[in-house]
């Protein structure tokens, strides 16, 4: 075992580190690929910047060169700056309110399709929607939602002979109130461009109902032009989230990544086609590998990584077994904690270790502070935490911006952590089973 260990080691060590020079081939590649997926031009260049800045001075990992490593990086800020976990499903208010939603966008964006998409969607959910037929500009408008309408079997609000937008609207929101219909989407007309009669006529909708969802529908295939837009109705009337149409043309979707950036709302669902249940939530992976379109060498970084991150955990046994592990390497695990599972999963290997420390021990919120108060340490200190007098004690806290107390409930629990460690990391039965475990 030994021998291959230190065989694991050398290779782990990562010789290479991300440089200007050395990514130079793979940054005018990932440019030309986000122009080609027709990413607006600022969104490309701030983006990249930002990327490299992250990366420089990053190891290379063993098996990949610093381009391909970099395309990974890509990928992985991409669908960071894509998602919005937290906002990304319909805000929606219980069953026994309604919750108004408002649709807008430019003409042929894919706002009466949309609505219909989304009133089934939400039909399958077990709600009751009430389309509102809120376009008066274009005469075939309302027959085009009451045809949709039909076909998805929700109802369709319209008020014969009213000019106003906004008291189609208003009259809607009484009626789905009284006939108990828990969400209202209004459908609203768009021009081919950006007018101040299309701004105020939403503006009008919008105080008469007051949505909780303005969602603004862009065609995908407008690429960077849908921005400028977005930014308009963002200024003028509040966007709550976006909703990329025409996802199933051949564009690359660069749009999604302009909007994120600029207009900063969550994207909500992708439409994936011209009939009713082409509506899908949207994925941020999905969406970064379409972009970029780099997919091999993302998952041959992949791969790469989870090579290391088994290595690592090997090393760790190791230093386990050897009863050496020590600050340094819990501070280590501590940084690593993202790229290769927390320090639970790590402990949940070892047999019976889990009841031994709870899960307080391993609270996030401590993470911080702890890394804090390790990094307060000298050398000596990290490696052998018995010489941490009271004075020392008092000086790391003090430099960590922590207290004394917890400098106390650091060590003691690092303590309990490598007496677990030591009476199960020597178990013989074990080690054998990790071994196995790491597929060795
Ligand atoms: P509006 O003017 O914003 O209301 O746009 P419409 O809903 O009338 O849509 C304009 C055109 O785009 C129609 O022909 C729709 O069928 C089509 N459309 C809308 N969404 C999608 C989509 O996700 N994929 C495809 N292929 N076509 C779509
Ligand atoms: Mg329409």
């Amino acid at each position: 075992i030994s021998d291959k260990f230190s065989g694991i080691m050398r290779t782990f060590a990562g010789k290479s580190k991300i440089t200007e020079k050395n990514i130079q081939d793979a940054v005018e590649e990932i440019k030309v690929a986000l122009l080609d997926a027709d990413v607006n031009l600022r969104v490309v260049r701030r983006f990249i910047n930002g990327t490299m800045e992250e990366a420089l001075g990053e190891k290379v990992l063993k098996a990949v060169d610093p381009g391909q490593q970099f395309v990974k990086i890509v990928y992985d800020r991409m669908v960071a700056l894509l998602g919005d976990e937290e906002n990304q499903k319909l805000l929606l208010k219980g069953p026994d309110t309604t919750t108004v939603i408002l649709m807008m966008g430019l003409q042929g964006s894919g706002k009466t399709t949309t609505s219909a998409k989304l009133a089934a969607r939400l039909k399958r959910e077990g709600r009751r929607p009430l389309l509102v037929a809120a376009d008066l500009v274009r005469p075939a408008a309302i027959l085009q939602l009451q045809v949709l309408g039909e076909s998805v079997g929700v109802p369709v609000f319209t008020l014969e002979g009213e000019k106003d937008p906004s008291k189609v609207a208003k009259a809607a929101l009484s009626q789905a109130r009284k006939d108990q219909r828990d969400i209202l989407i209004v459908d609203t007309s768009g021009r081919m461009h950006l007018d101040q009669t299309l701004m105020d006529e939403i503006q009008k909708v919008r105080d008469a109902i007051k949505p909780d969802e303005t969602l603004f529908v862009a065609d995908s295939m407008t690429g960077q032009n849908a921005v400028a837009i977005a930014q308009e109705f963002e200024q003028k009337v509040g966007i709550s989230g976006v909703i990329l149409s025409k996802f199933d043309s051949d564009t690359r979707g660069g749009a999604a990544l302009s909007l994120r950036s600029v207009v900063g709302k969550p994207i909500k669902f992708i439409g994936v086609g011209e009939k009713m249940d082409d509506i899908e939530p949207f994925y941020p992976e999905r969406i970064a590998s379409r972009i970029l379109g780099m997919g091999d060498i993302v998952s041959l970084v992949e791969k790469a990584q989870s090579a290391i991150d088994e290595k690592d955990a090997l090393r760790m046994q190791e230093k386990m077994a050897k009863n050496t592990f020590d600050l340094q390497d819990y501070l280590d695990q501590l940084n690593n904690m993202d790229k290769m599972g927390s320090m639970e999963q790590l402990l949940e290997m070892i047999p019976g270790a889990k009841g031994q420390i709870s899960e307080d021990d391993i609270d996030k919120a401590e993470i911080r502070r702890e890394k804090a108060i390790i990094l307060s340490m000298t050398y000596a200190e990290r490696a052998n935490y018995h010489i941490m007098g009271p004075t020392r004690r008092k000086r790391v806290a003090a430099g960590s911006g922590t207290t004394v107390s917890d400098v106390n409930r650091l060590l003691k629990k690092f303590e309990k952590m490598r007496l677990t460690m030591k009476k199960f990391a020597k178990n013989k039965k074990y080690q054998a089973a990790m071994l196995k475990q790491m597929g060795m």
